[in-house]
């Protein structure tokens, strides 16, 4: 029992550690993860303006065919004017040439229309631009910074990390599934021990006699205000000399 108690106050001091090269890096690995998803995000913007753009302009292309194909029947339709031998015949040629001049007039007008918004899809792109390019700088720098951390720190974090492979291969697993729960639920630090008569943790007093148990370092005990772990001064005085 002395064992399982000492191995869960090793976890937590080998997690402090960890936890203080990991607060070295401060806000850097956040704001790097925020800017690459800005940067994403930017640049899959400026990807769908340049699909709507291609688009447009394949329409664009198309409803030039389709208007070349229209003038050349009103050519033949104005040609055909002069050889019509009656009214009715004159009244649907003159019919044929409306419809075919308002096809042209609506083709235009969409085609004017597509191009001013492809005009102003490309003055979007050229303000996203620049703010990408910054973004992009700003991203650089924080990399760099963010990789000079942790490398100063690499050797020393291998380390920790090989230590705490180890002792995590000696809890239990129960042990071990509250000792994360709690140090996710607790800031950090799940293990707690008796200082001036207080749960070090939350600083509520533990009474006499539960601190008498937590002496003898044959239970697991809980600090009823906090959920801690509390392990006694032995142990953690144990522990911080070796
Ligand atoms: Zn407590």
């Amino acid at each position: 029992m002395y064992d399982r108690l000492k191995t869960l106050y090793e976890l937590q001091k080998i997690d402090e550690q960890l936890d203080e090269l990991e607060a070295l890096r401060g806000d850097l690995p956040n704001a790097v993860r925020e800017l690459e998803a800005k940067i994403n995000s930017l640049k899959e913007d400026i990807e769908s303006k340049e699909k709507e753009q291609k688009e447009s302009l394949k329409k664009r292309e198309e409803n030039e065919e389709e208007i070349e194909k229209l003038k050349e029947s009103q050519k033949r339709f104005k040609a055909q004017l002069y050889q019509v031998r009656n009214n009715k015949e004159y009244d649907a040629l003159t019919k044929e040439i409306d419809h075919t001049e308002e096809n042209i007039k609506r083709l235009e007008e969409e085609n004017d229309s597509l191009a001013d918004s492809s005009k102003r899809l490309s003055e979007e792109i050229e303000e996203i631009k620049p703010v990408l390019d910054e973004m992009k700088d700003d991203l650089k720098t924080k990399q760099a910074d963010l990789k000079e951390i942790i490398k100063a720190n690499e050797k020393e974090e291998v380390k920790l990390k090989t230590l705490r492979k180890s002792v995590e291969a000696t809890v239990k697993k129960p042990d071990y599934s509250s000792y994360m729960r709690i140090r996710k639920a607790k800031n950090g630090i799940a293990v707690a021990t008796i200082k001036r008569s207080a749960c070090s943790g939350c600083h509520n007093i533990v009474p006499s006699q539960r601190q008498l148990e937590i002496r003898r370092n044959n239970r697991l005990f809980y600090c009823e205000y906090c959920g801690r772990i509390l392990v006694s001064v032995e142990i953690t005085e144990t522990v911080d000399a070796e």
